[in-house]
C-alpha cells in the first residue's frame, strides 16, 4: 500500500468537479504504482510535463491511458509525442505548432492541441502572448496546417492567494477564447485550474482541470 490514498482522493475530486469538467491527473514526479492504482480506479487521463518522463510511463503502463503533455515543450522533442499523445496543452509559439503537425503528418496523425495563452501578470515568460495569438488565430494560417487540430486554450494563472487576480486571468482566457471561436475553429477545450485554484477556474467556465498534488500528494523534487 501506498502512503497516499489514491481510492480516495480520486473520489472526493471527482465528486468535487461537474461532470463535463475533464480531470487531468498530473502523475509528474509519481512512480509507475501510484499511476496504476489511479487506472485501477477507471481513471484514464494522465499529465506529464516532461518528454522523457511521459514516454518512459507510457511504454509500461496500459495502452489506452490518455497521455496529456502540460509542461514547456521544445521543438526538438516533438517527435517523441506525435505517435501517440492524446493533447499537447502547452502550444506557445508559431514555430511549435509548425513542427507537431509536420511530425504528426509524418506519424499519419491529427495531433490534437491546445494554445498556451500567457495570462498570469508573474509568469509572462510562459505562453503565447495574446495579441499576438490573436494574430495569428484571425490571419487563418492555422487551416494550411492538416495534421494539427486547435481544440481550445490552456492557462495558467498567477500563483497567489490574490482570488480577484487569478478570477480575473481565468476570465480573461474565456473572453479571449469567446471571442476567437467561429466556424471552422472551434476552441471548446478551456484548460485552467489546478490543485488550489481549480474552483475558481470552474466558475470562469474551465472545462478540463489539471490536478497533481490534490491527488498524488505533494511532489518532492
Ligand atoms: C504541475 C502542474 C499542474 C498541477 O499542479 P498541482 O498544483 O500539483 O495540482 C498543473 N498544470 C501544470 C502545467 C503543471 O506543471
Amino acid at each position: 500500500m501506498s502512503a497516499v490514498n489514491i481510492t480516495e482522493n480520486f473520489q472526493k475530486v471527482t465528486s468535487s468537479i461537474p461532470e463535463h469538467v475533464t480531470l487531468v491527473a498530473v502523475s509528474k514526479t509519481k512512480p509507475n504504482e501510484l499511476i496504476q492504482e489511479a487506472y485501477d480506479f477507471g481513471h484514464r487521463d494522465f499529465g506529464e510535463n516532461k518528454v522523457q518522463d511521459l514516454t518512459a510511463k507510457a511504454e509500461v503502463l496500459p495502452q489506452d491511458i490518455r497521455w496529456h503533455f502540460i509542461g514547456h515543450l521544445q521543438t526538438n522533442k516533438v517527435k517523441y509525442l506525435t505517435p501517440f499523445v492524446y493533447l499537447i496543452h502547452s502550444v506557445d509559439s508559431e514555430k511549435l505548432l509548425r513542427e507537431i503537425d509536420k511530425r504528426a503528418r509524418n506519424n499519419g496523425r491529427v495531433q490534437k492541441v491546445l494554445i498556451q495563452g500567457a495570462i498570469s501578470s508573474e509568469e509572462t515568460k510562459f505562453g503565447w502572448k495574446l495579441e499576438e495569438l490573436s494574430t495569428f488565430l484571425l490571419s487563418g494560417v492555422w487551416q494550411e496546417l492538416a495534421n494539427v487540430e486547435i481544440v481550445g486554450l490552456m492557462g495558467m494563472a498567477s500563483n497567489s492567494g490574490d482570488t480577484d487576480l487569478v478570477r480575473s486571468e481565468f476570465r480573461r482566457l474565456r473572453d479571449f477564447r469567446d471571442e476567437h471561436q467561429s466556424e471552422g475553429l472551434e476552441l471548446n477545450t478551456l484548460s485552467m485550474g489546478m490543485s488550489g485554484d481549480h474552483p475558481l477556474a470552474i466558475e470562469e467556465c474551465s472545462n478540463m482541470v489539471r490536478i497533481g498534488s490534490t491527488l498524488f500528494g505533494p511532489r518532492n523534487y
